[in-house]
């Protein structure tokens, strides 16, 4: 097990050179700096710690990482994953400026989630002097916050026996997340001047008893939970429709989201949304409305006595003196991914604050925590 201060330190250093560098997702905002500098660097720090690097890039400027120290052959590979984008900086005073103030690393991307990647960094580089026989392997993949094109390249030739998404968790092993689905019900109008009543059907009003049944499913969602995870939800997210205040709309498109509990399918969810408009429609034979899947992430769930689970549960407890809590996320992470790839996953990062806002920051005693408890699952899994 490396030692504490010196783990601290390489923590610091790294994590600054990382969030000192802008990569915003330029799919969440257009002119976003993208992956290409972070990956640089990335691949530059693997070099010179004396570890392997490609860098896959199907996607021209978004380039993810792989990262691999070799073990001596005949083992099991450890995938350790975080991604290299951020959300926005939008109202931040020096979103690239990192600064330390005592346990806080302050910055954008610090907490979510630069900090574990530095862990699953460190954890490499000192598994590679373990003489361990598989290989520990990091894969620092682009656009999470959107499409997660970094990590479906990354699967598509990384395998691996066991895998760890060091998205922050606040240091509680998470074994499942929800998943989410965005789909539109577009309902037609026909449009007609104000004046004429008998000409025009209004697409927004046709609307209203839609809105009405989203809220009655949602309430509905509420009598089904999963213990770490809560309640599954709908809620209306956009809404589109007319062109001037004379008219009568000819068009009204609403936008849903449902966040999905485990088990609950695309197939499901799409069928859900199908006998809401039926029912819609039995009360007025009039409506028109069709529906739209936009896009699907499946939620992720691993079993609590999977071997990853239990290694890394002890693990953690050798670092953090007590056994981990297991929980669950509510946010949906490239965890669903590589858990559908085949690959038992789980998911420990560190505490903070801020994903997403104005102030961000990660504790580094947590980033500390869990590089160790990475190291000492590797020297585990990968022996
Ligand atoms: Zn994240």
């Amino acid at each position: 097990m490396p030692p504490y201060d010196a783990v601290r330190d390489d923590v610091i250093r790294l994590l600054s050179r990382l969030v000192a560098i802008d990569s915003v997702n330029p799919s969440l905002v257009p002119g976003g700096a993208g992956e290409a500098a972070i990956a640089a660097a990335v691949v530059e720090w693997a070099r010179d710690a004396g570890l392997d690097a490609d860098v896959l890039e199907a996607t021209p400027g978004r380039p993810s990482v792989v990262v691999r120290a070799r073990g001596g052959g005949g083992g099991r590979t450890l995938l350790l994953c975080g991604h290299t984008d951020t959300v926005g900086v939008e109202g931040m005073d020096a979103p690239h400026g990192p600064h330390v103030d005592g346990d806080r690393l302050i910055g954008r991307g610090a907490y979510d989630m630069k900090a574990g990647l530095v862990a699953a960094l460190l954890a490499c580089r000192e598994a590679a002097v373990l003489d361990l026989a598989g290989d520990v392997v990091v894969a620092a993949v682009a656009d999470e916050e959107h499409a997660s094109l970094g990590v479906q390249e990354v699967l598509r030739t990384v395998r691996a026996d066991a895998a760890i998404v060091t998205e922050p968790t606040e240091l509680e092993v998470v074994v499942a997340h929800k998943g989410f689905a965005w789909l539109e019900v577009e309902v037609t109008g026909r449009a007609a001047h104000g004046s004429r009543p008998h000409l025009g059907v209004d697409a927004i009003v046709k609307a209203g008893p839609v809105l009405v049944a989203v809220g009655e499913l949602d309430a509905a969602l509420g009598a089904r939970t999963h213990p770490l995870l809560g309640r599954g939800s709908i809620h209306a997210s956009l809404i589109e429709g007319g062109s001037e205040r004379s008219s009568y709309p000819a068009r009204c498109v609403v936008g849903v989201e449902r966040r999905t509990l485990p088990g609950e399918t695309a197939a499901e969810v799409e069928a859900e949304l199908a006998g809401l408009l039926d029912r819609c429609r039995a009360a007025d034979p009039e409506l028109r409305a069709e529906q739209r899947t936009l896009l699907v992430r499946e939620p992720f769930e691993v079993d609590a006595d999977a071997e990853v689970v239990a290694t890394l549960r002890a693990a953690a407890a050798g670092v953090l003196g007590a056994s981990p809590a297991v929980g669950g996320a509510s946010y949906w992470a490239d965890a669903a991914f590589i858990a559908a790839a085949g690959i038992p996953t789980v998911m420990l990062g560190p505490g903070g604050e801020g994903a997403h806002a104005a102030v961000e920051w990660v504790s580094v005693d947590d980033t500390v925590a869990v590089t160790r408890a990475l190291v000492a699952t590797a020297a585990r899994l990968c022996a």
